[in-house]
C-alpha cells in the first residue's frame, strides 16, 4: 500500500483513507481559516489536514497526538 498523506510522521495514510472535509468539519474552522484552506483534503488515519494539488499540509482535525478539533498551524494565517 502506497501513502499518500503528505504528514511525514503518518504510518497509514493510504489512498483509501483521504478524502474531502466534510461540511461539518469545515464549519467547525474560524473563519478566517476556512478562507485560507477551501476544500481540503483530509487523513483519516492522523487527521492531516491538505491541499489536494500542492499537498501543503495546513494542519490537523482529530489527531490521536494533538487531541479533537482543528489545531492549525501558526504559519496558516501568513498564507
Ligand atoms: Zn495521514
Amino acid at each position: 500500500m502506497t501513502k499518500v498523506c503528505p504528514a511525514g510522521d503518518c504510518s497509514g495514510g493510504t489512498a483509501g483513507r483521504q478524502s474531502d472535509m466534510t461540511a461539518g468539519m469545515l464549519e467547525q474552522l474560524p473563519e478566517a481559516h476556512k478562507k485560507v484552506v477551501g476544500i481540503p483534503k483530509r487523513c483519516s488515519y492522523c487527521g492531516c489536514v491538505y491541499d489536494g494539488v500542492t499537498k501543503q499540509i495546513f494542519d490537523f482535525f482529530d489527531n490521536y497526538n494533538l487531541g479533537k478539533g482543528w489545531t492549525p498551524s501558526r504559519s496558516i494565517l501568513e498564507f
